[in-house]
């Protein structure tokens, strides 16, 4: 209803940078051009970061386990 439109199976593969600004995704489906583009690739998000020139930081996942202290 209020013109949002989900692409399941599309990756995103690069981010398009003008001037130092982000204008859009590069996907398999194609240029999506956006006035705002949010990183929500969670444990990928500095991928995605990478591919828009920002290597300021790193997301190293490990296993790990619960521990409950309180009986
Ligand atoms: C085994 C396990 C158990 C957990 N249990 C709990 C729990 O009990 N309670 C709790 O609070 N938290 C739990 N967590 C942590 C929780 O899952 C994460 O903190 C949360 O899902 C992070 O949300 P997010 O939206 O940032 O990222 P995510 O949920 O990881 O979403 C990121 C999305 O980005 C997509 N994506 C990545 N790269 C691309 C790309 N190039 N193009 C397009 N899409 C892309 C992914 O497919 C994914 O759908 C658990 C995590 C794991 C692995």
């Amino acid at each position: 209803k209020n013109g949002v439109k989900v692409l399941t199976e599309c990756p995103v593969t690069g981010i398009e940078v003008t001037d130092g600004h982000v204008t859009g995704v590069n996907t398999p489906q194609g240029l999506i051009t956006a006035k705002y583009v949010i990183n929500a690739a969670g444990l990928h998000a500095d991928d995605i970061s990478r591919m828009a020139n920002d290597d300021s930081f790193t997301i190293a996942p490990r296993k790990g386990e619960y521990i409950l202290f309180d009986k």
